[in-house]
């Protein structure tokens, strides 16, 4: 019997799709409760549903990250509805491809959206869920990325290496700060993973896809589910003495 979450209340952002909808669904079958939170109603709904059909308890939330005071109000309904949560997964996150040199205006839009969503998303909806988290001595999990510690060879928008270089230093800074109060905060740092984030790269552009491959000692893309097995260490006790890293699930991306 899957045990390691048991009696916890996990939120995870961006769980409609991909690697979010992996680790909420992994936490459930470990005996968690879900927030499930995306931006899409319709799939967050899903993936809750799908939840439900496990055998595990979820209820969907409809939240844009961007907007704090909507967190907020989030977090509150999700301490109505399901109980005060001892799990933050930090996951929705976005990716763009233009180069710094494309059209001014849609390189600065990139910069906003990316900036907004994949970084201050992730402060706003910890600072929502701050005092939850601060009573239950919870975990909190942000998606970096190999990003968080080079650009890549691929097109890639500057300001996605930027936000999760960012999201490194903010789980740094959080681990520092909520030590005392028996938080733990890490990040994941996944590879090239097949969600619908990269669908487009994967249908047109198999040149780029080969490009991450002979950089990868694993020799395959990653699967959602890929990233379920770290999340679910550093969510639960398993990692009692972790705190302020990464953990890379790149398929040995970073080795080479
Ligand atoms: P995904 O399948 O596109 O899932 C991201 C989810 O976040 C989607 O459901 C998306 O909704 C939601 N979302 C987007 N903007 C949001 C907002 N403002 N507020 C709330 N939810 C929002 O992507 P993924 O590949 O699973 O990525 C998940 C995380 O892993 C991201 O932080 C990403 O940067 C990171 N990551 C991914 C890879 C990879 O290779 N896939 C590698 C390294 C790191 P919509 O679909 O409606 O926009």
């Amino acid at each position: 019997m899957p045990s390691l979450l048991i009696s916890h209340i996990a939120a995870v952002t961006g769980a409609g799709s991909g690697i979010g909808r992996a680790i909420a669904l992994g936490f459930a079958r470990e005996g968690a409760s879900l927030a499930v939170i995306d931006i899409d109603a319709e799939t967050a709904k899903k993936t809750a549903a799908e939840i439900d059909g496990e055998g595990g308890k979820a209820q969907a939330f409809t939240l844009d990250v961007t907007d704090a005071k909507a967190c907020r109000a989030v977090a509150n309904e999700v301490a109505a509805k399901l109980g005060s949560i001892s799990i933050l997964v930090n996951n929705a996150g976005i990716a763009r491809r233009n180069a710094i040199t494309a059209d001014p205006d849609a390189v600065a839009k990139d910069w906003q959206d990316i900036m907004a969503i994949n970084l201050t998303g992730a402060f706003n909806v910890t600072q929502a869920f701050l005092e939850q988290l601060r009573a239950a001595k919870g975990r909190i999990v942000n998606l970096g990325s190999i990003q968080s510690f080079v650009h890549i060879r691929t097109p890639s928008s500057a300001a996605y290496t930027v936000s999760k270089h960012g999201v490194l230093g903010f789980t740094k800074a959080l681990a520092a700060e909520l030590g005392k109060d028996g938080v733990r905060v890490n990040a994941i740092g996944p590879g090239f993973i097949a969600t619908p984030l990269n669908a487009n790269t994967r249908a047109n552009h198999p040149e780029y896809v080969k490009v991450f491959m002979d950089h990868t000692p694993l020799g395959r893309a990653g699967t959602p589910e890929d990233i379920v097995g770290p999340a679910i260490f550093l969510a639960s006790d398993l990692s009692a003495f972790v705190t302020g890293t990464i953990v890379m699930a790149d398929g040995g991306y970073r080795t080479v």
